[in-house]
C-alpha cells in the first residue's frame, strides 16, 4: 500500500512515522523547504534557528514523550520552572502562587474566591459534553460573577477571538483550564514549560529519519498541486504538473486550503466543509540581545494594546541553545478578514514597539536584533455552539481521499500533543479502511455525505 501525505506539519510526518510503522509506503509532500509547519523553524542570517511562533511542551504532553522515548531523543527535552503574569493597568502582577493570586488588586475577596472555585470547578468537569450548548460568557459570568468576567476574563477571550466571540462555547474555557493545570510540575505544583532542544523539529526530523528507513520519502518544496480524483476516488496527486499514483491520499493541512486540492470532489463535500472557519496570527518575533521580563507568559487585560501577550520562550529555553538571544513573541489572534493580516511590517513593527514602550519603559530598542513579523491566516480551528456535526470526519466524501487536520480536534486545544494523538487515531482509521479496501477490492464508490458527516 503506498500513500501520499500532504503537509509535512507535526500532523502529516506523526501520521506518516505512525503509518510506515504498520508497512504502509508512505511519501509526504512538504511545500515549503522545512519540515513542521506551524511548528517549524526561522534561520536567523547568521545561521541560528529558532522556532517562527512560540511553542511549549508541558511535563503532561505523554504521548509526545512517548514519541521522544521511542525515537531515541528524550535526552534533548527540557522543562524549567517559569512564572506567568497579567498585565492590569499599567503594570505586571505575577500569578503563581495563591498569595499572589489573593492578592490582585481588581478582585475583592470574594470575586477571587470565585475565581479560584471556577478553575478548581472547571478541571474538575470530566462530561465537557455538557458544555458544548452553553455560552462562555454565561457560564463564566454564573461561576465567578460580573465583576471578574469583565475584568479577567472578557478581556482575554476577547483578545484571543479579536473581538467576538458570541457564539463560543464554555468548551473552550474549560479546555484551557484544564491544560493550564498541566502547567504545574513537581512536587511543589510550581509552573513549569518545556522545549526539546532544536524545536519541534528535532521531533519531526526523528520521525521523518524513521520514515526514509522504513522505505519511505520525504519530498521537501513540493507543494501538491491537485489529488487526481476519478469516478469517485483519488488515484494520485499531481506535483510540479506529473501525476504520481497512490491507494490513498491523505491530507493534513488546514480546510480551506485542503479544498483548493480537491476541485473534483463533490459539491456537497466542499458546502460542508465551506463552514469551517479559522483564527488567524499576526506574530512579531522580536530577537533581543537581554531579557525582557522574565515571564514565560504575560496575559493583556487591556485591550488599548494591540497584542494578545508578551511570550518570552527564553524564560523556559536556554538561550544557549538559540545562538544566546532572547526570544519574545508579540501575538494577536485576528478574525477572518482581520485588517491586520493586511498591514505592512514595517507599520506593524512601529505600532507593536511603541505599544511596547509603553507597557516597559525601561524596554530599550537598541536591544532588538531583529524584529521578524510572522502572520498566518488558518491557525485555530473556530467551534462554535453545539457545532460538532460541523466536525469533518476523516474518511472524506471522496474514496481513498482523507482529511486528518486540526479541526477535527474537539474539545482539547490545539497544540502537539493533540495533534500527535489525533494522528494516532487517524492512523487506525485510515488503516482499517485500507485493510476493508484490500479485502473488497471493488468495494462501492465514494460514500455519501450524509454518512460521512456522521462518521
Ligand atoms: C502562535 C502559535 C503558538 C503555538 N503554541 C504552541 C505551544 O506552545 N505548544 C504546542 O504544542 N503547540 C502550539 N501551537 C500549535 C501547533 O503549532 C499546531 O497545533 C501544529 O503545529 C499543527 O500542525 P499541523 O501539522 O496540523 O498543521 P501545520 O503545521 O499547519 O502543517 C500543515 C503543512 O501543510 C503544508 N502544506 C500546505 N499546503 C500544501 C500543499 N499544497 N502541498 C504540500 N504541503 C502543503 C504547510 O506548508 C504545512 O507545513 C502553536 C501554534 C501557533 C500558530
Amino acid at each position: 500500500m503506498k500513500a501520499a501525505i500532504l503537509g509535512g506539519g507535526i500532523m502529516g510526518v506523526t501520521l506518516g512515522y505512525l503509518l510506515s510503522r504498520r508497512g504502509v509506503t508512505v511519501e509526504v509532500f512538504e511545500a515549503s523547504p522545512n519540515l513542521g509547519g506551524l511548528a517549524g523553524p526561522l534561520t536567523l542570517d547568521d545561521g541560528t534557528e529558532v522556532d517562527r511562533y512560540y511553542h511549549a511542551i508541558l511535563s503532561s504532553d505523554s504521548f509526545l514523550r512517548e514519541l521522544c522515548t521511542e525515537l531515541g531523543i528524550a535526552d534533548r527535552l527540557r522543562f524549567r520552572q517559569t512564572r506567568m503574569g497579567f498585565f492590569y493597568q499599567g503594570r505586571v502582577y505575577s500569578m503563581n502562587s495563591t498569595l499572589e493570586f489573593l492578592r490582585f488588586p481588581p478582585l475583592g475577596w470574594i470575586d477571587r474566591l470565585r475565581l479560584g472555585l471556577t478553575v478548581v470547578y472547571a478541571q474538575m468537569v470530566r462530561d465537557w459534553t455538557s458544555l458544548e450548548g452553553v455560552d462562555v460568557e454565561k457560564w463564566l459570568v454564573q461561576l465567578s460573577g460580573r465583576r471578574t468576567y469583565e475584568n479577567i476574563w472578557r478581556p482575554l477571550l476577547k483578545a484571543k477571538f479579536d473581538g467576538g466571540f458570541e457564539r463560543t462555547p464554555a468548551t473552550y474555557i474549560w479546555a484551557r483550564l484544564v491544560r493550564m493545570k498541566s502547567t504545574r510540575g513537581g512536587a511543589n505544583q510550581k509552573e513549569e514549560a518545556g522545549y526539546i532542544i532544536g524545536g519541534y523539529q528535532t521531533l519531526v526530523k526523528a520521525m521523518a529519519e524513521r520514515i526514509e528507513a522504513a522505505g519511505g520519502t520525504v519530498h521537501l518544496r513540493c507543494p501538491v498541486q491537485e489529488v487526481a480524483i476519478d469516478g469517485g476516488r483519488a488515484r494520485g496527486v499531481r506535483v510540479n504538473g506529473e501525476l504520481h499514483p497512490f491507494d490513498a491520499v491523505i491530507g493534513t493541512m488546514q480546510t480551506p486550503i485542503f479544498q483548493r486540492l480537491i476541485p473534483g470532489a463533490p459539491k456537497q463535500y466542499h458546502d460542508f466543509l465551506n463552514q469551517r472557519r479559522y483564527l488567524g496570527i499576526v506574530s512579531p518575533l522580536m530577537i533581543l540581545d537581554r531579557p525582557l521580563t522574565g515571564y514565560w507568559t504575560i496575559n493583556m487585560t487591556d485591550d488599548r494594546f494591540p497584542f494578545t501577550g508578551v511570550i518570552e520562550t527564553t524564560a523556559y529555553i536556554d538561550p544557549k541553545h538559540v545562538g544566546g538571544y532572547h526570544l519574545v513573541y508579540l501575538p494577536k489572534y485576528t478574525a477572518p478578514g482581520s485588517p491586520l493580516l493586511t498591514l505592512s511590517d514595517e507599520e506593524i513593527r512601529e505600532t507593536w514597539l511603541s505599544n511596547l514602550e509603553q507597557m516597559f519603559p525601561d524596554f530599550d530598542r537598541r536591544s532588538v536584533r531583529y524584529f521578524l513579523v510572522n502572520r498566518e491566516r488558518f491557525v485555530e480551528p473556530i467551534h462554535e455552539l453545539n457545532s460538532r456535526h460541523l466536525i469533518p470526519p476523516v474518511k472524506t466524501a471522496v474514496e481513498a481521499l482523507y482529511l486528518v487536520t486540526t479541526a477535527q480536534i474537539y474539545p482539547d486545544l490545539t497544540n502537539g500533543e493533540a495533534v500527535a494523538r489525533h494522528a494516532a487515531r487517524a492512523a487506525e482509521t485510515v488503516l482499517e479502511s485500507l485493510a476493508v479496501r484490500r479485502a473488497v477490492p471493488e468495494a462501492a464508490p465514494a460514500t455519501a455525505i450524509a454518512d460521512v458527516a456522521a462518521d
